[in-house]
């Protein structure tokens, strides 16, 4: 009973930022990881509500667990942290989950497992389980302990490569990797981690974070074959004939554009175009901006919107708004990098659709008109459609466009090839053990689902690396 009060007592609280003025000048992460006191007394606000009872009953019941794609087992390594048992809180937090510490930065807490907490349908929100999970982590990688990658495991002479080294392929690799199960990596880029290295900046996650695992995991005998591209049929042939089976996770790296007159003008980008420039002065020793002095405009509402108006800040941009045809609590990212961006200086236009860009005589962009939306009448389903209201033209002068809409599917000539069917969108389909058309070729990640989270790649990767594992008769 006492216990079940501490989240009363306790106000809840949440990293803390570093101010505005001092983190646009650099790329270091915005938040401070939670310190010893702050993670042992915000774990005392957990109620340690009996999840594995519960979660089988009728209704619409939500937990952190449930609400955690790879449902995590939170309470348990709640429960250890706040009992000062880090090695416990440790092995228990990395059993389901490949690689917590990155998913304590990353993942969108607030609609995931913080969402489901049980006090978050109280006054005190929810115990604050992303910020609890990078520091216990954090705390064991300090006192030396390492994630367990099969180090003492026997090896079980079976084979498989792993297409893709995003959290998807990550994972899956991380799993077979315990099993004792020979894994060799291929990625096309020179550096490992997809979009957790190449596309989320380094202000919400630190590059040398995702190194760090790729570290352990080649310890541990992974071989990670860089700049790999597997574009042909004759590649994945020779590693059928080679591997026990494959894992594809190459993710959704179409960026989708805005279909505007003059859209391949001088000055427009796409986001993975300015995020990967951005990125090279956290490896290299680089500092060349192409937004030095512009007045960027970026289309989009959702998290790689977002990621692009604060890189743009950093890039020295003179001004930097935000074009979104919705209003702020329709946006699709987190509500947390909005209320970032406006603190480091972006302003936001709501209701707002690109129509064309204003081009000068060498087709650089001089601006872009757009249009202002509004909601119309719900439809059958109670829904209201956006409109765009006529004659409402403005412009909005600028020197750069960047393009953050979303990211579609690639379809690889040699899917067919192998026998490896696919959706109208071009995403892999598998089945729910995350088996393809081709029964010795799994896929997980953005590539089946279509652009979605870090999370729900790690636990496709996962769940194919079990089921491989039931194929060759392995247990963890
Ligand atoms: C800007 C941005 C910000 C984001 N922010 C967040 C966030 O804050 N939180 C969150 O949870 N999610 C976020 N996401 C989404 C998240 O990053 C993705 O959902 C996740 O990375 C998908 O993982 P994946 O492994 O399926 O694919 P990816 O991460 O895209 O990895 C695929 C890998 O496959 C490689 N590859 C592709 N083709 C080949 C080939 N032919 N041969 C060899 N290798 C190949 C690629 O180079 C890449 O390394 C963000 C996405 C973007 C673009």
């Amino acid at each position: 009973m006492q216990r079940k009060k501490q989240y009363l007592k306790i106000k809840k609280e949440t990293p803390r930022k570093r101010e505005a003025d001092e983190r646009v000048i650099d790329f270091h992460p915005t938040y401070h990881l939670f310190s010893k006191e702050e993670a042992d007394t915000q774990s005392l606000r957990c109620i340690k509500c009996p999840v594995d009872l519960l979660k089988d009953m009728s209704g619409d019941f939500s937990f952190c667990r449930t609400g955690c794609p790879l449902e995590n087992k939170i309470p348990l390594w709640i429960e250890a942290t706040k009992n000062g048992d880090i090695k416990k809180a440790f092995e228990l937090s990395n059993e389901v989950s490949p690689f917590p510490e990155i998913l304590g930065m990353v993942c969108p807490h607030d609609v995931l497992c913080q969402g489901g907490c049980t006090i978050s349908k109280t006054e005190s929100g929810s115990v604050s389980i992303g910020a609890i999970e990078v520091y216990l982590n954090e705390q064991a990688f300090k006192m030396g302990l390492k994630p367990d990658y099969g180090q003492n495991k026997d090896r079980t002479g079976k084979k498989v490569a792993v297409i893709g080294s995003g959290p998807a392929g990550m994972s899956c690799a991380t799993f077979l990797l315990r099993a004792g199960v020979e894994v060799d990596m291929f990625e096309k880029s020179d550096r490992p981690g997809g979009l957790l290295t190449y596309g989320i900046p380094n202000f919400k996650i630190k590059k040398d974070v995702i190194l760090r695992r790729f570290g352990w995991m080649q310890e541990a005998g992974m071989n990670l074959h860089l700049n790999s591209d597997i574009k042909d049929s004759q590649q994945l042939k020779n590693m059928l004939d080679e591997y026990d089976a494959i894992f594809v996770g190459l993710g959704a790296p179409s960026s989708r554009g805005a279909r505007m007159k003059n859209e391949d003008s001088h000055g427009v980008y796409h986001v993975m175009d300015i995020l990967k420039h951005a990125q090279k002065r956290v490896f290299e020793d680089f500092y060349e901006s192409i937004l030095e002095d512009k007045h960027v405009v970026v289309i989009g509402g959702g998290d790689s919107a977002m990621d692009a108006v604060r890189t743009s800040v950093r890039m020295n941009a003179k001004s930097v708004r935000c074009a979104y045809r919705r209003d702020q609590a329709n946006m699709p990212g987190s509500q947390k990098e909005v209320i970032n961006a406006k603190e480091e200086g972006v302003l936001f236009e709501f209701y707002t659709a690109p129509k064309e860009v204003v081009v000068d005589k060498g087709r650089h962009v001089k601006g872009m008109i757009c249009q202002k939306t509004h909601l119309g009448e719900p439809d059958a389903s109670g829904r209201r459609k956006l409109e765009v209201i006529e004659g409402s033209d403005f412009e909005l002068e600028c020197d750069v466009i960047i393009l953050a809409l979303g990211f579609d599917n690639v379809e690889f000539p040699w899917y067919d090839d192998a026998q490896i069917n696919t959706g109208r969108w071009g995403d892999i389909l598998v089945n729910e053990e995350k088996r393809t058309s081709n029964k010795r070729v799994y896929a997980g990640g953005d590539a089946v689902r279509g652009a979605d989270l870090a999370v729900t790649a790690a636990a496709d990767g996962r769940l194919a690396a079990l089921s491989m594992m039931q194929d060759f008769g392995l247990t963890l």
